[in-house]
């Protein structure tokens, strides 16, 4: 049995703004100037109704004394090392996760330290507070899964230790959907399923799981139930076998070129992580699910290994149109990039596609900046802006628009500043 801990910063961009300037400490905090919106609250500003994602002058009318700053990444970032410097003190085996966020496997350092893994949790948590002046909160659990719904469990400057024997009791109070990796991509079918809980999946007899096709799901159930099955995975470069963005819409749509566009939008976003973390995608897998709960899977193996939206489409394309059935409505897409590797290893082996690549790795770098500052899709592909601009939703009955649907769920209209529009042909 492994021991897993999944430590995360507290409220951490606006934590870090406090530490900067002590005489912040105990006001509201707000990050997130750039974008209109909140990044970060501090607690002093969730206390008084403000989350991330509220708009700004909704802030100043709520709170009008607190102090509204730009995001300052370079001084998160330099946090943030720190932060996981101090943990790989007590162990090497450090997962940054996120730049808040890290799994740590201490499986044997109670031995080692001679001392509950409660307490080691605590000694972390005071020597962050100690030379960062920032605070974190600790789950502790035999999976990656169990452990990050701990250090949520109580924040700020919680421990949560969950064990195969305490699960119920947490997972019994715990939506489906809030479990990491489930989302609302998910809610939908477990609902029908009359599934609510976490405790309820988790509770589902092992036959039935097999039954599912949908890998990721049975590896969630196994870690909810105490088997570690994602490992800790201490090289940032092999920290995705893959990575998965799979979104659900509605309403459902038989739309062709709507579906396509949200296929698009799916595959950006798994690019822009899987380039963040500079890796290569070896093959594509493309899943279509419909309105009846029913999906449809492919794979495909690329000849060149690629992480750009340009060069991936047209084989996401050409598999959409084998599994797409006109008769059907679709509720859901989603992307699965597979075969992940280092970018630094296919430079070497695909010598003659090289400077092809290198001119879209600078397109893609530049894109990956402005859209960093400036907020998720700000530049996109053509494709995807079907999303936003047209009518594209069809009734069951054919081809009557139902409504227009001017912005993706979660997106804000400030999201979409009035900067140039990059025009990538694919
Ligand atoms: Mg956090």
């Amino acid at each position: 049995m492994r021991t897993i801990f999944h430590v995360d910063g507290d409220a951490f961009f606006a934590a870090c703004e406090q530490a900067v300037h002590p005489d912040w400490v105990g006001r509201a905090v707000i990050t997130g100037a750039e974008r209109g919106i909140v990044s970060a609250a501090s607690y002093e500003a969730k206390a008084k109704g403000v989350s991330r994602g509220t708009a700004l002058w909704d802030v100043h009318r709520i709170i009008p004394d607190a102090i509204i700053v730009p995001s300052d990444y370079e001084t998160y970032s330099t946090f943030s090392n720190r932060m996981f410097n101090i943990v790989r003190r007590f162990t090497p085996e450090v997962e940054e996760y996120s730049i808040d966020e890290a799994f740590v496997d201490v499986t044997g350092c109670d031995r080692m330290y001679n001392c509950s893994y409660n307490e080691l949790a605590l000694r972390i948590q005071s020597v962050v507070v100690r030379e960062l002046g920032i605070s974190v909160s600790i789950g502790i659990g035999p999976s990656k899964v169990l452990a990050k719904v701990g250090s949520k469990w109580k924040k700020p400057s919680g421990v949560t230790e969950i064990t195969v024997d305490t699960r119920e009791s947490y997972l019994s109070k715990l939506d489906v959907e809030k479990i990491w990796g489930i989302g609302n991509a998910h809610a939908a079918r477990f609902r029908m399923a009359g599934i609510r809980t976490a405790w309820q999946f988790a509770s589902m007899p092992e036959s039935t799981m097999k039954q599912s096709l949908y890998k990721p799901l049975k590896e969630i159930w196994h870690e909810l139930n105490g088997t570690s099955v994602n490992p800790v995975i201490t090289s940032i470069k092999q920290a995705y076998k893959s990575i998965s963005k799979v979104k659900t819409f509605t309403p459902p749509s038989s739309n062709a070129l709507y579906l396509k566009a949200r296929i698009m939008r799916n595959l950006e976003n798994a690019c822009i992580k899987a380039r963040r973390y500079g890796l290569l995608a070896g093959s594509v897998g493309l899943y279509l699910r419909k309105q009846d709960f029913r999906s449809a899977y492919g794979e495909h193996k690329l000849a060149i290994a690629s992480v750009y939206p340009s060069e991936l489409f047209s084989v996401l394309e050409n598999m959409f149109d084998t599994l797409f059935d006109q008769r059907a409505l679709y509720r859901a897409t989603g992307v699965v990039l597979l075969g992940l590797h280092s970018t630094g290893q296919a430079q070497k082996s695909l010598f003659s596609h090289y400077n092809a690549s290198k001119k879209l790795a600078g397109l893609y770098k530049s894109m990956d900046q402005i859209n960093r500052r400036y907020g998720k899709h700000t530049v996109a592909t053509g494709t995807s802006l079907r999303l936003t601009h047209q009518p594209y939703h069809t009734s069951s009955r054919g081809n009557i628009p139902i409504r227009a649907q001017k912005r993706l769920i979660g997106e804000t209209s400030r999201q979409r500043i009035n900067i140039p529009l990059l025009h990538v042909v694919v």
